[in-house]
């Protein structure tokens, strides 16, 4: 069934195209990232979901400003 192979083909691409980011702490690659503030320069960071648990720990300067998903 070509139609069929073809739908998995494009899936598949589809797949491969997905963007990752890097995050600003632990630098790895991710699909999904957290727009915090955790320093008292209040800069936006891009950080995982690890290093989002990590930073917030009694952190008077963590702030939560969206989720990216590339
Ligand atoms: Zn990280």
């Amino acid at each position: 069934m070509p139609h069929f192979n073809y739908i998995l083909e494009k899936n598949l691409k589809k797949r491969k195209l997905m963007k990752k980011k890097e995050c600003e702490k632990c630098k790895n690659n991710f699909r999904m990232l957290f727009r915090v503030q955790y320093t008292p320069e209040k800069k936006w960071v891009f950080i995982c979901n690890d290093c989002v648990i990590e930073v917030r720990r009694d952190n008077e300067d963590y702030r939560y400003g969206g989720t990216w998903k590339g």
